[in-house]
């Protein structure tokens, strides 16, 4: 069982993201803990749910035996994206926007809203345009319920004139599992799946590259490279002859690796077929040794043939964020930026500004369709803050 949508949870970084994802999923997502401690680059991390619905209780649940002991009838399966407020995990979730269906944006009832980062989250949702987005309520258990009331009137302010005006606004006690099937409920009625164009040219963008195999292994029990990643359209199969692109550095160019697809699975299960929706891993008769250590993260694979071009140049039509924060001024030509484009993360150089489109020199080619969404980052003082977003034009 695949996922069919990908839900991303925004918000404050202390407003509970992680007991929701809990008390949603029955998993933590704690995935990126621990891989900021192993100090591999940040990504995201996915938790899958299956949603059932109780005729005889008219509620959505993640059970498959009602409470009321009645069978539940399967509905579809969900992928929660979690995007932690964290600011370099903010600007992975920009430029990942095209995998993301709909959005939890959490709001907790224990602050005033709107808090920095809540303001910060907002004008992201807005910038990236993603629509579908339910305004979650947490930590009601921490105030009077004349605050909650209070502070649910603070959030229809705040949200006034934005992308999320008019979002149902759910108020929640996580920590306790309370009014989590009215999540479900607004979920089923509010993110419909998208018609999907299975008949597209699949696009799988890799957001992790490993080898499998235990130190020591015989050569004949090895396993071959796999790709973990997300597909943003068309179906991959076994037996798919596919490439990956910009592919291995040989001398002064890049050359696409060329491979079959020998096995294919979601989070719970081996697929036949893949569509998309939640994360992916390929597995491959590559030599596991150039697939380790997330070598290929940031690359595209498809049919040979129909991928989108690699480019070391890339013009951006663009937009500074309005941070509170640090000073954001225009951009400056020859500045240095990093720019976030689906899982590839590249740095260049602002080469022309026209017109509110940016010219940038890549060190590095990636590839990349026109239309992507992109997230830009600049050095202020010894670090790389996120300053604006664009489509690539
Ligand atoms: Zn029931």
């Amino acid at each position: 069982m695949q996922a069919e949508i990908n839900i991303g949870t925004f918000g404050h970084v202390d407003h509970g993201k992680t007991t929701l994802t809990k008390a949603l999923t029955g998993k933590w997502t704690d995935t990126h803990s621990e891989e900021l401690k192993r100090g591999i680059s940040i990504r995201l991390g996915y938790a899958d749910v299956s949603v059932y619905y109780c005729e005889k209780c008219n509620e959505y649940s993640n059970l498959e035996k009602c409470k009321c002991g009645k069978e539940t009838e399967f509905r579809r399966r969900i992928s929660f994206v979690d995007s932690p407020g964290h600011e370099t995990l903010m600007t992975t979730a920009i430029a990942a926007s095209s995998i993301i269906d709909g959005a939890l944006f959490l709001i907790a009832a224990s602050e005033s809203c709107p808090q920095p980062q809540t303001a910060e989250h907002l004008m992201i949702l807005n910038a990236i345009g993603i629509k579908n987005i339910i305004i979650i309520q947490t930590k009601i258990d921490l105030v009077s319920k004349s605050r909650a009331i209070e502070h649910k009137n603070e959030i229809e302010n705040f949200i006034k004139g934005s992308v999320a005006e008019n979002a149902p606004i759910i108020p929640v006690l996580a920590t306790h599992g309370i009014n989590i099937e009215s999540i479900f409920e607004v979920i089923e009625e509010k993110i419909p799946t998208p018609k999907r164009d299975v008949l597209a040219a699949p696009r799988f963008y890799v957001s992790r590259s490993f080898d499998v195999n235990k130190p020591g292994t015989e050569i004949a029990k090895l396993h071959g490279g796999v790709f973990g990643g997300s597909l943003i359209q068309g179906m991959l199969k076994i037996g798919d002859e596919v490439e990956l692109r910009p592919g291995l550095q040989k001398n002064t160019f890049l050359e696409p690796i060329k491979f079959k697809i020998v096995s294919l699975h979601s989070e719970a299960d081996k697929l036949e077929q893949a569509h998309p929706g939640g994360l992916i891993a390929i597995g491959t008769l590559l030599d596991p040794s150039i697939t380790k250590s997330d070598m290929f993260v940031g690359a595209v694979i498809g049919h040979p043939g129909k991928l989108p071009p690699v480019v070391d140049v890339i013009n951006v039509k663009y937009v500074l964020l309005e941070r509170k924060d640090i000073e954001n001024l225009p951009f400056r030509q020859t500045e240095s930026i990093v720019i976030n484009a689906h899982t590839a993360t590249g740095i260049g150089v602002i080469a022309n500004l026209a017109k509110g489109i940016a010219t940038i020199k890549l060190k590095r080619p990636i590839c990349i369709d026109k239309g992507s969404k992109i997230a830009l980052s600049r050095r202020i003082g010894h670090r790389w803050r996120l300053c604006g977003c664009g489509t690539i034009s």
